[in-house]
């Protein structure tokens, strides 16, 4: 059906054709547009301090590392574009860093666009026409695409063409656009959101898992000496040991406590000046804030300790419940303070340790529900 529409337009036709097209693409007044960011990488200023360039500079994640320096060398070699990427993980633990390392090894330049502002295929249309050919196509939180817009992307993952419908009723008319070859990379801190059909047009499925306390020692380090500011190792340790196994938590925290050296001590990150920062900022020693700490204390006070269901939790904590499954969750679940039953979230014996709550002590249910018999 395409092709024979595609083949009874005459040259005339499809030149007239195609000015009208152009003009609908370009003048649609309902057509959001995000920037499309080429290189230079337009990051925000604290980002692009710190965050590395090169994927050698990456610390960590090195199986995720060896398998994509492969792909990368072998597309190089090839001349060919490199297979698309999905990266999967809680946020801050390197999905952007990798998105922009890549093309920046790759030598090609790159756009940026956000799951959450792809409402209509429409959206997509500026990104995918001006790909370069190799360049890559970024997609952060692609979880949050509507389905439309996941199938329209489907045969330009596959085929690098869109299929786009102009008109109306009768005078629709379907023309299929070839773009250049390109490879799209997508972040999800919610991979099981993905519909399968998408998940699968990724040649390259990788996990990115939360780094070990050398790993980001070694990212403190560094990034303490790109902020220019002298820090004990024992202190790098100290700062890494209270950022839940995240650089971006690592990274906020190591800003805030050169804040306080500078203002409060000599301006040397000290182990006394990092535990005294971390602290006033409410950051106890397994590296919980004041929301993680609600979290659990949310749980132990009003729910018994649970089960209980995780929307419930973010309504009594007034908080999104995404940002409770995508923030706090991941770290409180792995360092096993919480666990995941069918019936709802349960805190562990550990957590009420931790909280120095007795399990009996908290709100149980069992005494709320006497009050009913
Ligand atoms: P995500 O996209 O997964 O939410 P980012 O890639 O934006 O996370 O990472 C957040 C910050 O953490 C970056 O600005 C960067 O400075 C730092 N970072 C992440 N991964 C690494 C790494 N492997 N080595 C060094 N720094 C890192």
């Amino acid at each position: 059906m395409i092709n024979t529409c595609k083949a009874a337009l005459t040259d005339r036709g499809r030149t007239r054709h195609n000015r009208r097209r152009q003009r609908r693409l370009y003048t649609d007044k309902t057509m959001t547009r995000e920037p499309i960011l080429k290189e230079p990488f337009e990051l925000k200023d604290e980002d692009r301090d710190l965050r590395p360039r090169h994927m050698q500079e990456m610390v960590g994640q090195r199986e995720v590392y060896a398998r994509l320096e492969i792909a990368v060398d072998a597309a190089g070699k090839r001349d060919e574009p490199l297979g698309h990427i999905l990266f999967d993980g809680p946020p801050g633990l390197g999905k952007t860093t990798f998105a922009t390392c890549i093309p920046r090894d790759l030598g090609v330049s790159f756009q940026v666009a956000s799951g959450a502002t792809l409402a209509a295929p429409k959206d997509l249309i500026p990104y995918l026409t001006n790909v370069d050919e190799r360049s890559v196509l970024f997609i952060d939180e692609i979880h949050r695409m509507p389905k439309g817009v996941e199938e329209f992307l489907y045969p330009a993952m596959e085929d690098f063409r869109i299929d786009l419908t102009l008109g109306e009723g009768v005078n629709a008319r379907t023309i299929n656009m070839q773009l250049k070859p390109f490879t799209l990379i997508g972040a999800t801190t919610r991979s099981g959101l993905l519909s399968a059909p998408l998940r699968d047009r990724f040649q390259m499925r990788e996990h990115l898992d939360f780094y070990t306390l050398e790993e980001l020692s070694e990212i403190v380090r560094r990034n303490a000496v790109k902020l220019r500011v002298e820090i004990e190792s024992e202190a790098a340790r100290e700062i890494s040991g209270r950022s839940r196994g995240t650089p971006r938590v690592a990274n906020n925290r190591l800003r805030w406590v050169r804040d306080y050296a500078q203002s409060k001590a000599d301006g040397r990150i000290t182990l006394r000046v990092a535990r005294d920062a971390l602290a006033m900022q409410g950051i106890d020693p397994l590296g919980l804030d004041r929301q993680d700490r609600k979290d659990l204390e949310t749980l132990a006070r009003v729910f018994g300790g649970g089960p209980a269901g995780v929307e419930a939790i973010a309504h009594t904590m007034n908080l999104a419940t995404d940002t409770l499954i995508d923030e706090v969750e991941p770290y409180v679940l792995r360092s096993e303070l919480v666990v995941r039953t069918p019936r709802g979230r349960t805190m562990t014996p550990a957590a009420f340790e931790h909280l120095g709550l007795s399990e009996s002590a908290s709100a149980t249910k069992e005494g709320q529900q006497k009050l009913f018999e």
